[in-house]
């Protein structure tokens, strides 16, 4: 592979070149994992338990979720937290309730091992499932005390939160950090247009409608982050 092929592998999950494997069992970007530790290490210290819920995630198990999304098999929320009724609703607007919560396979941050979704396991006991709930990270949430310590600590280890308010696009997700200095990178790298090439050639539920709407669905749920 040409080393431009193997990053656009990279960036849109169908490689994992890019990752090391950690010992809580996820992988990462060599870079973001090692501040992610570091960063840990620091919240340790005021008693919060910085823990990965999900790292990488590749372009198949992203076109998983899709499928399972798409065709009923795994709920699909609203913005109220309320469970949606795809059936019910034009292709345009199946795409969109998915996108709300769920990334376009290719176009996942999780591909790039930069970003992670976390909790506070100091904050619960051994066998609490996080639900990645906003009521869980807001006021009166087992993950407030991490949500203040984050929003203080988390940029001087180089994490942003691109989902931190709800923009018409992405729905807002307190759990869900980016590591800046290479995330940028990768987000500048991608483009509509290679995201097409790379759905072209890999399959994804509602292909073709994904395809017409490529660009408008970039616009809103890619590039649409809190910056
Ligand atoms: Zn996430």
């Amino acid at each position: 592979m040409k080393s431009e092929d193997s990053l656009i592998a990279c960036i849109t999950g169908l490689s994992e070149q890019h990752l090391v494997p950690r010992p809580d069992g996820f992988k990462l970007h060599a870079k973001a994992s090692e501040q992610f530790d570091a960063m840990a290490t620091a919240a340790a210290k005021e008693g919060i338990k910085l823990t990965i819920v999900s790292a990488f995630r590749s372009y198949q198990r992203q076109a998983q979720i899709w499928q399972a999304k798409l065709s009923g098999q795994r709920t699909v929320y609203d913005l109220n937290n309320q469970p949606v009724c795809l059936e019910s609703l034009d292709t345009k607007a199946k795409l969109d309730a998915v996108l709300l919560f769920s990334a376009l396979p290719g176009a996942s941050r999780h591909h790039w091992g930069t970003d992670i979704d976390l909790f506070d396991a100091h904050a619960v006991a051994n066998d609490y499932q996080p639900r990645l709930e906003p009521a869980e990270y807001q006021i009166g949430g087992p993950f407030f005390a991490m949500t203040k310590w984050l929003e203080q600590h988390a940029s001087c280890f180089g994490f942003f939160m691109p989902y931190k308010h709800y923009q018409q696009g992405v729905a807002a997700e307190a759990w869900h950090i980016s590591y800046a200095p290479v995330a940028d990178q990768y987000q500048q790298q991608l483009s509509c247009q290679l995201l097409a090439e790379c759905i072209k050639q890999n399959p994804i539920a509602e292909q073709e409608a994904v395809l017409t709407h490529l660009a408008e669905i970039y616009k809103h749920y890619v590039q649409n982050i809190c910056r």
